[in-house]
């Protein structure tokens, strides 16, 4: 026994140092995460005190381990329903200056054929779709409630309102357009095809950026009103449509295309005050089983369906691709300079 720990006390030893350092970095990550938690509940308590009444009923505290920490809820009490326009660095063309014309199609010879009309599903979508709601109901549906808001905007309509937590990238799967004016007949194609004929309240999806780089206001709920974009991921998410077709083979995106979109999720993360230090984010599994600690902030739409038979392409360009082009310019404070 002597001889053995004679001759293998270095192994014995670096084995306990391993085990103390282990232990130790499991510690310091739990801390970090009760840290982040706790902050979160102390930017509740700080909402709390000045709505009683309001969460008098809602045992909000039994929520806390389930609060993404990078959200910042005190913010969503404060500002949800003010429009974000841009500021000195970035420009947001607002729903007035695009117009909206719902008779846009009646007018004018409009072909929505490019876009993808259709919302049915087929039996075995169904029992999928089926499943997401039963896992939306049992683990998300009081969670949304707790927070969720409305407000009647000056166009009227009604809004819903929840904490953002991620950001869906899409295209529009229509017309790459560089010029301003066919890019608003665009616009106007979209916004028919979600409210005139689809029946949604407003246009789906909340930002749209064209060939040319302009970034275009969407949905008119202002910061953090719910859109309609993605199949039970609409509660928590922001949406950013890119005009065109971006599979392989069809329209490529082109680089002020590419500056916008970074802009814009750049200066979304700084209004919104989402805390991406961490780099990690506990997300809502695609299928609503539960949640997960993901690097994935950014998602492309395919992957929150998890419904189709083919998967949506939805945004043709592969997400990670996207978050390749992206990310370092969100994590390493790099800044770009458009135009
Ligand atoms: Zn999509």
């Amino acid at each position: 026994m002597k001889r053995f720990l004679r001759t293998n006390i270095k192994y014995i030893f670096s084995l306990l140092i391993f085990f103390l350092l282990g232990i130790s970095l499991g510690l310091f990550l739990s801390f970090l995460q009760q840290n982040s938690f706790n902050n979160n509940l102390a930017q509740l308590n700080n909402t709390v005190s000045h709505n009683d009444d309001y969460f008098l009923n809602k045992n909000i505290s039994s929520l806390i381990p389930t609060i993404p920490p990078h959200v910042n809820l005190s913010d969503f009490y404060k500002t949800y329903g003010k429009r974000l326009l841009g500021d000195k660095n970035i420009e947001i063309i607002s729903r007035e200056e695009w117009g909206v014309d719902e008779n846009i199609c009646q007018h004018e010879q409009c072909s929505l054929q490019e876009y993808d009309v259709s919302n049915t599903f087929s039996d075995e979508e169904n029992q999928k779709a089926l499943l997401i709601e039963n896992n939306y109901l049992k683990n998300f549906k009081q969670y949304d409630n707790t927070f969720l808001q409305t407000k009647i905007q000056s166009n009227n309509v009604l809004y819903y309102y929840l904490p953002v937590e991620e950001i869906v990238i899409h295209h529009t799967a229509g017309q790459f357009t560089t010029n301003y004016n066919d890019s608003i007949k665009e616009l106007q194609k979209i916004y028919y095809l979600h409210h005139v004929k689809r029946g949604w309240e407003d246009i789906g999806y909340h930002y749209l950026i064209d060939g040319a780089g302009r970034i275009f206001e969407g949905n008119r709920g202002g910061k953090y009103a719910v859109g309609i974009h993605t199949y039970y991921h609409n509660n928590g998410t922001l949406s950013i449509a890119l005009m065109g077709d971006f599979r392989p083979g069809h329209d490529e995106m082109s680089e002020p295309m590419k500056q916008s979109l970074i802009k814009l999720i750049q200066y979304l993360i700084k209004e919104y005050h989402l805390d991406i230090s961490a780099n990690k984010f506990y997300l809502k599994k695609p299928d609503l089983s539960g949640r997960e600690w993901t690097p994935n902030i950014i998602k492309g739409h395919q992957e929150l369906d998890v419904i189709r038979n083919i998967p949506t392409s939805c945004p043709g360009i592969e997400p990670q691709t996207l978050r390749n082009i992206i990310y370092p310019y969100l994590f390493q404070n790099n800044k770009i300079n458009l135009k």
